[in-house]
């Protein structure tokens, strides 16, 4: 039914019809834009349309409304999602995006609309744990089979792993938990060698310092429960892509998984999408010093991890493709392992321990006992996924 449905039209306010979009900044765009949707009032902020359902003329008007992309049912489309999906949309440079509730639904949803059975997905280890799950539990369940290459791994080694029913390179960058990097110009055009689609997850960046889709990637996944909401209230996720196909599929997958935003959150998300820009720059600037003391102290610590280091074995990729900062996300492996790890994490003041990243509060996290730990993964897929027992992570 919606497989012709397009998303909403994205525009800067009225008063900056003089602007050719392409010619203003983000921080501009991340206030500025505004959806093309059909209202009474002009509200400066876009209205929180809670309805449900919406009423039609006649049965005519039901059928003219499907063909004109118009309001029948939230769970199809909503003017206060719509809002954060052209703000987004403009920020990322795609033809469209959706909100989804959470990261993982945007996540299940990208891999429902491509895969079925017996179809190949190459995917980078570690990858955020909840997509480590999904395609080694339910996707394998599904007949759906998986390669794991190392992050950080050059595309070469990726395109290693390509056989004719290869249908999907899943990628993360940075890297979930190691913040490893990875080429998204090498990694794009593999894909379009290849005929083979690409998706990556870049919700540790966020568009302000980093567009996937500028160097040919297919989509581009965040949680928006991290970065873009910024304030750790609210759950939601992001797709957005250049590709007006997948964007079809991609709103029918929504539609039908009912996997979409409620609009009270994207409300919410709108208003952390107007500071975003200077949110990203300070946590980066911030990570920066942090990340340099971090370094200075050999005496407990034997490894930082951090693209903005010139250390960083991917510095020079990130200093390529990365603008306004290396965002705001450490890691740092302590040199007495377990024993040191804990006792840094149970002593810290202020920092808090807990999972999830992206908030004005800083937070400290065990990935080995925590978001990888034993409920996620056994000794040797942690091993794999290179998660020692003395890796923290900081954001
Ligand atoms: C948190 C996270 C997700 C999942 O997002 P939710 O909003 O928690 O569902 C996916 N990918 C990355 C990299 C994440 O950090």
């Amino acid at each position: 039914m919606s497989s012709h449905w397009k998303p909403v039209e994205a525009n800067l306010a009225e008063k900056l019809n003089d602007f050719v979009l392409s010619d203003i900044g983000d921080n501009t765009k991340a206030i500025c834009t505004k959806p093309k949707i059909k209202c009474a009032v002009k509200p400066v902020t876009p209205a929180i349309f809670h309805s449900s359902t919406y009423e039609i003329d006649s049965i005519d008007g039901y059928l003219k409304i499907i063909q004109e992309d118009g309001y029948l049912y939230s769970r199809l489309g909503n003017p206060t999602c719509q809002a954060v999906e052209a703000t987004m949309s403009v920020l990322e440079g795609a033809y469209g995006s959706l909100t989804f509730n959470t990261g993982m639904a945007a996540v299940s949803s990208v891999l429902f609309s491509i895969l079925k059975s017996g179809d190949h997905v190459i995917c980078q280890n570690p990858v955020y744990s909840g997509t480590y799950k999904l395609l080694t539990t339910y996707f394998r369940r599904l007949n759906v089979s998986v390669t794991f290459v190392g992050a950080g791994s050059p595309v070469e080694e990726w395109a290693s792993h390509i056989k004719p029913e290869t249908k999907l390179l899943f990628g993360e960058t940075l890297c979930n938990p190691d913040l490893s990097i990875l080429d998204l110009k090498a990694f794009g055009q593999l894909g379009k060698e290849k005929e083979i689609l690409t998706v990556v997850d870049a919700t540790f960046t966020s568009p302000i310092l980093l567009k996937p889709l500028k160097y040919g990637i297919d989509i581009v996944i965040h949680s928006a429960t991290k970065y873009l909401g910024g304030h750790s209230d609210l759950l939601a996720g992001i797709a957005s892509t250049i590709n007006q196909e997948l964007w079809s599929e991609l709103q029918l997958t929504r539609s039908e998984f009912g996997t979409c935003l409620s609009p009270h959150d994207a409300s919410l998300l709108l208003r952390s999408l107007t500071t975003l820009p200077l949110r990203m720059k300070q946590h980066s600037s911030n990570a920066m010093s942090v990340a340099k003391y971090l370094e200075s102290r050999k005496d407990k610590i034997s490894a930082v991890y951090y693209p903005g280091l010139e250390s960083n074995e991917g510095h020079q990729i990130a200093k390529e493709q990365m603008e306004n900062g290396y965002s705001g996300m450490i890691a740092f492996e302590m040199k007495n392992g377990l024993e040191a790890a804990r006792s840094l994490v149970e002593s810290v003041k202020v920092i808090s321990l807990g999972v999830s990243l992206g908030g004005v509060d800083s937070l400290i996290s065990h990935p080995a006992t925590m978001t990888h730990g034993p409920m996620i993964m056994n000794d040797e897929e942690r091993k794999k996924a290179r998660v020692t027992p003395g890796l923290i992570r900081l954001r």
